[in-house]
C-alpha cells in the first residue's frame, strides 16, 4: 500500500487525509500546531462563488470550480456528520448583494421592497441582487469535525514540525526528537507553504484577514449579506460575523483597532441597527494567497502541493480534496490553470 505524508493539518490537509484514506491510503498527516487552528477556523464560513466571482471580477476557473464544490457540499458535510459523530449545519439560503448594483444576472435584481421582504434591516443602497443556493457554514464546527472523520477514516496525525522535504520523505521535528516519516509528500501547509524547507519558490503568501463577531440587540442579518465595505454572516446562536480585512503585512498576528472600528461601521452603514451590537470576539487569519488568487494543485518537483486557496478555501475544501486524492492515487488530470509550475518562470 503506498504511504503518504501531508505537512499540515488545516482543513484541505485533513480534508485530502480522509479521501485518501478512505480510497485505502496509508496517510500520515502532521502538524506543529492545533488541527485547524490557523486560517481554516478564522474564516466567516461562506460559501459563495457566484458572488466572489462578481465582486471580485474572477474569469471561469475560481466560478467553475467553486460552483462544483458547493454542489458537493450537502452530500460531503453528511458524511463528514456521520463518520465524526459532529453533525455540521449548512445554510444555503442565498446571499445578497446589497452594494448598489444589480449583479450579473437581471433576473436575480432586487427591488428595494423585495429587499426588505427578505431581510428587513438592510439597507437599500440604489441596487442589491439575490445569489440563490449559496450560504454559509461554521468552521468552528466543519473543521473539527473533518478532522475527527480523517482519523476515523484512518489517518495518523502527528505533532511536530516538518523541517525538510525531499522527495519520498520529509523530517519531522517534535519533543520527542526529529523523526524521518517516508511517504510520498503532499504539501499542505496553508499560508506556510513557502517557508517549508524545499518548497520556498512557491509564490504563496500570507494574506492577513480581521474579523469581527457581532451580537445583535435586535434584528440579526438571516443569511450572507455582502455591504460595500465588508460582509456579515448569521450564526446560529445570533451573532453575527463581520468580514474582513486584506493585508499584506507577512505574518504579524493579531487585530487593530482601525481595522476592528471600521468593521463595525461598515456592518453598521450596511444593517443600520449593527451600530448598537456589541462587540464579542474578534481575531485574525492568514489566508493563503497566490499572485492569480487561484489556488496551486499538482505535482511539482517531486511532491505534491494543495495550497494558496486563499478567500475560499472554505468553499473549495470538497472538491479540492476530491480532485487532489483522484489525481495522486487514478491519475486523473487537474486543471491546468491549477498547476504549481504556473509560477516556475516566476523564480
Ligand atoms: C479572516 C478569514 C476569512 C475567511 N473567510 C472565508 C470564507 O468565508 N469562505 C471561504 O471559503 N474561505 C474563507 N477563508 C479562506 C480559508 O480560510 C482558507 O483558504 C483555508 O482555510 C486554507 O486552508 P489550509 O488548510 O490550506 O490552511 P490552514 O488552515 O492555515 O492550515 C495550514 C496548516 O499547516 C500547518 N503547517 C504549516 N507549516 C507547517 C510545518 N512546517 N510543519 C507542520 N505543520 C505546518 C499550520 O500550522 C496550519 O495548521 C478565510 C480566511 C480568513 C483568514
Amino acid at each position: 500500500m503506498t504511504a503518504f505524508v501531508i505537512v499540515g493539518a488545516g482543513l484541505h490537509g485533513s480534508a485530502l487525509a480522509r479521501e485518501l484514506a478512505l480510497r485505502g491510503a496509508r496517510v500520515t498527516i502532521v502538524e506543529r500546531g492545533v488541527p485547524g487552528a490557523e486560517a481554516s477556523t478564522a474564516a466567516a464560513g461562506m460559501l459563495v462563488p457566484a458572488v466572489e466571482s462578481w465582486i471580485h471580477h474572477a474569469a471561469n476557473l475560481p466560478r467553475d470550480i467553486g460552483g462544483r464544490s458547493l454542489a458537493l457540499y450537502p452530500e460531503w458535510v453528511d458524511a463528514i456528520g456521520r463518520e465524526s459523530g459532529l453533525p455540521v449545519a449548512l445554510h444555503l439560503e442565498g446571499a445578497v448583494v446589497a452594494r448598489g448594483d444589480t449583479g450579473p444576472d437581471p433576473a436575480a435584481a432586487l427591488s428595494a421592497e423585495q429587499l426588505s421582504d427578505l431581510e428587513p434591516g438592510v439597507r437599500y443602497a440604489g441596487g442589491a441582487w439575490l445569489s440563490t443556493g449559496e450560504g454559509w457554514l461554521d468552521p468552528r464546527e466543519l473543521v473539527p469535525a473533518v478532522t475527527v472523520s480523517a482519523r476515523a477514516a484512518g489517518a495518523t496525525f502527528r505533532s511536530g514540525e516538518v523541517t525538510a522535504v525531499r522527495e519520498g520523505a520529509v523530517e519531522l521535528r517534535s519533543s520527542d526528537g526529529v523523526d524521518v516519516l517516508e511517504g510520498t509528500v503532499i504539501a499542505c501547509a496553508g499560508a506556510w507553504t513557502a517557508r517549508v524547507p524545499g518548497l520556498a519558490a512557491l509564490p504563496v503568501k500570507p494574506i492577513r484577514g480581521q474579523v469581527l463577531a457581532l451580537r445583535p440587540t435586535g434584528a440579526a442579518p438571516k443569511r450572507v449579506v455582502f455591504g460595500a465595505r465588508c460582509y456579515l454572516v448569521p450564526r446560529e446562536d445570533g451573532r453575527v460575523i463581520v468580514g474582513s480585512t486584506m493585508e499584506d503585512v507577512g505574518f504579524t498576528r493579531g487585530v487593530t483597532v482601525d481595522a476592528i472600528e471600521g468593521l463595525h461601521d461598515a456592518a453598521a452603514s450596511v444593517f443600520p441597527a449593527l451600530a448598537d451590537a456589541a462587540r464579542l470576539e474578534a481575531w485574525s487569519g492568514f489566508r493563503p494567497g497566490s499572485p492569480d488568487g487561484l489556488p496551486l494543485m499538482g505535482r511539482w518537483r517531486g511532491v505534491w502541493v494543495s495550497s494558496g486557496h486563499h478567500r475560499n478555501g472554505v468553499l473549495l475544501a470538497p472538491w479540492s480534496a476530491q480532485a487532489m486524492a483522484s489525481a495522486i492515487l487514478d491519475d486523473h488530470a487537474l486543471p491546468a490553470g491549477l498547476s504549481p509550475a504556473r509560477f516556475d518562470a516566476l523564480g
